[in-house]
């Protein structure tokens, strides 16, 4: 019998007769013949309000409290699990809720944001074989010091991607309020059209640039295990088998290329400034070295070395959440980083192009930059990949931004 995953996000469970509507799909999929594990989010807004009530009372600093946090935030998709399973027993389907120290799914020991370092399948596999459906709670795992473990904001994807790779899924579907992967945010460009295919690294530089659709780390599982997700809706009356949604799939079953596949924003991002550092070998690692013992993914860089040669101005991205953090960091260490001054900016945003295209596609930067500027948009940090160019701007030309490039580069439905 083939294996089926199945994820369903906060807003399709978002209250009891959205949970019925969830049970009623798996119910259809077992009945059309699948071995089923569902995995759960919690209840749209709870996580938010659970983080809430933690940040209130903690200044989440040490391991210990990250440990506790993850002990209060793991909580509702333990009663989404919960629900869902009775819900389906109440449907004569039998079904079992699975937390992550049940499975168990082992991670590392980064509490708050923890990696999914094993997954055990024979006790799942054994449930199949009693006829049940296993009902996951997603975002949460098992730490090495037997700690309740979550797996960062949005991990219910992860965990549903990286269950998929563990028991060796037919297909992983990933039930949300949207019915695919966009050309860019439809709430923004309202000509935005859904994709019915969608390469791997495409998805994965669209969601770690901002898409927020899908969790980065579960496209980086997908891609590492081949696993065949699909992101559609659960509110359209359909089953994923005749792939409604989008498809993550390999460069070779995309038939027609463009040059551009999509293109995503973030505003979670916020630069900084060091002027005038003194330029000699090493300034670099003493800058960003501190900024990663402190856990502070840098993003975009950029050094402009001045024009004697003897310093060099250091522009980088953090995350906006990170910003507090990222200053204190580089304050604390001003005495040898020697720079003069230190400038921040929270109010930018980051564009992204992205394709695949972009390999045998020549001129997409030049032609990203002029569109930019024939709409007066100063572009203050650029940065690329083989298939992607982001540039950083004022946040307030987000929306013109999106909405020109997505013009230009022939993306507009009909
Ligand atoms: N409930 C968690 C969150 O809101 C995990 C998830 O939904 O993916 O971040
Ligand atoms: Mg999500």
């Amino acid at each position: 019998m083939p294996i089926l995953v199945m994820k369903f996000g906060g807003t399709s469970v978002a209250n009891i007769e959205r949970i019925r509507n969830v049970a009623s799909k798996v119910k259809r999929e077992v009945e059309a013949g699948n071995q089923v594990a569902v995995v759960v989010s919690a209840m749209s807004g709870v996580t938010n309000q659970l983080v809430d009530w933690v940040r209130e009372v903690s200044p989440l600093s040490n391991k210990r409290q990250n440990q506790e946090y993850d002990a209060v935030v793991a909580t509702g998709e333990q009663v989404t699990s919960g629900l869902l399973a009775l819900v389906l027993q109440g449907m004569g389907v039998p079904a079992r809720s699975w937390q992550g120290w049940q499975i168990p799914l082992k991670t590392n020991d980064a509490y708050g944001k923890a990696r999914i370092e094993h997954i055990e399948s024979g006790p799942i596999q054994d449930a199949f074989k009693a006829g049940e459906v296993a009902v996951v709670a997603g975002f949460q795992g098992i730490g090495p010091d037997g700690r309740i473990a979550t797996l960062g904001r949005g991990g219910s994807d992860t965990s549903a991607v990286a269950i998929a790779a563990a028991l060796q899924a037919e297909r992983c579907d990933i039930y949300t309020d949207v019915d695919g992967v966009y050309t860019c945010d439809p709430r923004i460009v309202t000509k935005a059209k859904k994709l019915n295919k969608v390469t791997y690294e495409e998805m994965l530089e669209m969601a770690s640039q901002g898409a927020k659709v899908l969790q980065t780390r579960s496209v980086e599982m997908a891609m590492n295990h081949k696993v065949r997700v699909q992101v559609l809706s659960s509110f359209v009356d359909q089953t994923g088998a005749n792939l409604p949604g989008t498809l993550l799939v390999d460069e070779d079953e995309i038939m027609e290329q463009t040059r551009i596949t999509g293109i995503a924003y973030s505003r979670d991002e916020a630069r900084i400034t060091l002027a005038e550092v003194p330029n000699k070998p090493g300034v670099a690692a003493a800058i960003f070295g501190p900024l990663a013992k402190a856990d502070i993914n840098v993003d975009m860089i950029v050094q402009n070395v001045t024009e004697d040669g003897k310093a060099t101005d250091m522009t980088f991205t953090v995350p906006k959440a990170d910003l507090a953090n990222a200053t204190k960091v580089i304050e604390d260490s001003r005495a040898t980083l020697e720079y003069k001054k230190l400038h921040t900016d929270a109010n930018v945003a980051k564009v992204s192009i992205i394709g695949v295209g972009m390999r045998s596609h020549a001129g997409i930067a030049q032609e990203m930059f002029k569109v930019l500027g024939e709409k007066g948009i100063n572009i203050q940090v650029i940065s690329t990949s083989e298939i992607k160019i982001s540039v950083l701007i004022a946040e307030e030309y987000t929306e013109l931004a999106l909405r020109a490039l997505h013009t230009a580069f022939g993306l507009d439905a009909q």
